[in-house]
C-alpha cells in the first residue's frame, strides 16, 4: 500500500486528546490511513510520495459539515426571496424547486461539494428533502462519489402538503410508503458501516411542518434496525416553527422530538435556534446533536442559537452552512468564524467562544454529531483527512505568533491542499477531481433554466 509523508509543517494542529499542536510537524500516512503523526525529526524521512511543506503552511483535520442542501446553489440569491423569513423564503422557492430533475440534482451536488472542499470540508452530510421529476438520491451520490468528498447522504422526505395544514405545496410531497420503501432500498443499497468509509445513509424527514408525526417514528424504527443509520431533521428554526409546533402538536419543540423518539445519541437535528433550556438539558443527557448553521439563521433572521448553553451542557455541537439558498455561500471557514463572532455577541462576552473552540466545532463536534470515531482528529489509526493553508497569506499578516488562532480571528477563505480518505483532492489551491470552470458553466446554465 502506497505511503504519502507531508513533512516541514509549519504548525500541525491534531486536535487528538491532548489537543497537541507540534511545531516543524510531520504526517505519515498508509494508503487510506494516518499511520505516525510527530515532527519531522522523529518521522521517517522518505515515503511513495512526499509534500515538503517548508515549515510555511498549517495543518488541521480536514472540516465536517453536518447540514446542508446541496441542490439549493442552483437559487442562490433568488430576487424574491431575498428579504424573507424562513416560512415566506420557502413558500417562495417550493414552486421553483418542483422543477428539478435528476441532472440539476446532479450538478449542483458536485458544485456544492466542490466549494466545500475548497473551504476546507473533508466530510459533509447532505439533506435532500425534494425529488420531483425524474430526481433521485442516487443523483447525489453519484455525482459526490466523483468529486471525492467523504459523504452522509440524506434521504429527505415531506409528506404533508398545504390541503392537510403544512408547508409545501401538495405537488412536491411524497407518499409516506414510498418514503419509507425508498429509505430502505437506499440504507441496502448504499449504506457503508465499515470504518473510514466515503459514504453512509441517514434517515431524515424534512421537518415538524412538512411530515407527519407517524413518518417520524417509522423512520426511526427503520433506521434503528440497521447499524449505524442515523436520523436528522430541522428544529426549533425559528418562532414561527415554534408557534406551528404549538398549535399542531400542542407541543414545544423539545417535547415533540422526544414524543415521536428523535432524541439520542444517533439524532443530530439542525438549527435549534429557539430551543429551551429544558429541552437544552435533555439533548446533553441523551446526547442528541445539533447542527449549528449562523450564517443562515442571520440570513433569515431565525435568531442566534444558545451554542454556549449547549456546550455547557456537553450538547455534541456540529456546524452546518445550510443551503445555499440560505447562506448564500457553502464556505465552512467562513462558518467557523462566523460562529465564533455569533457566541460572543449573543452573550455579551468576549470570552463565550475562543478561536480554538470554533475549530473543535468544525473538526471534533462535526465528526461526534455524524457519529463518526474516525474524522475529526489526526492520530494513528484515523482516516487520512486533512487540510494545509499557507501561512505567507496577507490574511495571515502579523498574525504568525498564533497561526492555530489566526484561522479564525483573520478571515481565512480557502486551503491549499486538500487531501481525503489519502487522496488529493485539492492542490495548491486547485480542485484535482474534476474541471471546475466546465462545471460551473454547467451549473449556471442549469440554474437559469431553472428560473425562467
Ligand atoms: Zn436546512
Amino acid at each position: 500500500m502506497p505511503t504519502l509523508l507531508i513533512k516541514n509543517i509549519h504548525t500541525l494542529v491534531t486536535m487528538d486528546a491532548a489537543r497537541r499542536e507540534i511545531c516543524n510537524g510531520a504526517l505519515l500516512v498508509r494508503d487510506n490511513v494516518i499511520e505516525q503523526v510527530g515532527t519531522t525529526p522523529e518521522l521517517p524521512q522518505t515515503a511513495d510520495d512526499v509534500l515538503d511543506l517548508q515549515g510555511r503552511y498549517i495543518v488541521l483535520p480536514g472540516l465536517v459539515n453536518t447540514h446542508h442542501h446541496f441542490y439549493q446553489t442552483l437559487t442562490r440569491a433568488v430576487p424574491a426571496a431575498q428579504n424573507c423569513d424562513l416560512f415566506n423564503w420557502l413558500q417562495t422557492l417550493y414552486p421553483i424547486w418542483a422543477n428539478l430533475t435528476s441532472k440539476s440534482v446532479y450538478v449542483s451536488a458536485q458544485m456544492a461539494a466542490v466549494e466545500l472542499m475548497l473551504s476546507g470540508c473533508t466530510t459533509a452530510s447532505d439533506h435532500l428533502y425534494i425529488y420531483p421529476n425524474d430526481s433521485t438520491l442516487d443523483d447525489e451520490i453519484q455525482a459526490v462519489q466523483e468529486v471525492g468528498l467523504r459523504f452522509h447522504a440524506s434521504r429527505g422526505s415531506m409528506s404533508v402538503g398545504q390541503s392537510q395544514g403544512g408547508l409545501p405545496p401538495d405537488s412536491v410531497v411524497e407518499k409516506e410508503s414510498d418514503i419509507l420503501k425508498d429509505s430502505q432500498r437506499l440504507i441496502e443499497q448504499y449504506h457503508d458501516n465499515t470504518r473510514h468509509a466515503m459514504l453512509r445513509i441517514t434517515l431524515a424527514p424534512c421537518s415538524p411542518f412538512s411530515v407527519s408525526p407517524d413518518l417520524m417514528r417509522e423512520s426511526a424504527t427503520l433506521a434503528r434496525s440497521y447499524p449505524g443509520i442515523r436520523l436528522h431533521t430541522h428544529l426549533a428554526e425559528n418562532k414561527s416553527d415554534i408557534e406551528y409546533s404549538l398549535t399542531t402538536f400542542g407541543m414545544t419543540p423539545g417535547d415533540y422530538a422526544e414524543s415521536v423518539g428523535w432524541v439520542g445519541e444517533d439524532v443530530w437535528h439542525a438549527h435549534c435556534v429557539q430551543l429551551d433550556d429544558r429541552a437544552i438539558q435533555q439533548f446533553g443527557k441523551t446526547g442528541t446533536g445539533v447542527a449549528h448553521c449562523p450564517c443562515s439563521n442571520m440570513r433569515l433572521a431565525s435568531g442566534m442559537a444558545p451554542i454556549r448553553k449547549m456546550l455547557d451542557h456537553r450538547v455534541p455541537v456540529g456546524l452546518g452552512v445550510d443551503g445555499s439558498a440560505s447562506n448564500d455561500t457553502s464556505n465552512l471557514l467562513n462558518e467557523a468564524r462566523t460562529a465564533f463572532l455569533m457566541a460572543r455577541v449573543r452573550e455579551l462576552d468576549a470570552s463565550a467562544m475562543t478561536a480554538r473552540e470554533a475549530l473543535e466545532l468544525a473538526t471534533l463536534g462535526g465528526a461526534k454529531v455524524l457519529g463518526r470515531d474516525d474524522i475529526g482528529y489526526l492520530a494513528p489509526g484515523m482516516s487520512a483527512d486533512f487540510i494545509a493553508i499557507n501561512l505567507d497569506r496577507p490574511e495571515f499578516a502579523g498574525a504568525l505568533h498564533d497561526p492555530i488562532a489566526a484561522m479564525i480571528f483573520c478571515q481565512v477563505n480557502s486551503v491549499d491542499y486538500s487531501f481525503i480518505n489519502g487522496r488529493k483532492v485539492v492542490d495548491q489551491g486547485r480542485v484535482t477531481t474534476i474541471e471546475v470552470p466546465k462545471l460551473v458553466e454547467e451549473h449556471n446554465r442549469l440554474a437559469h433554466q431553472l428560473l425562467h
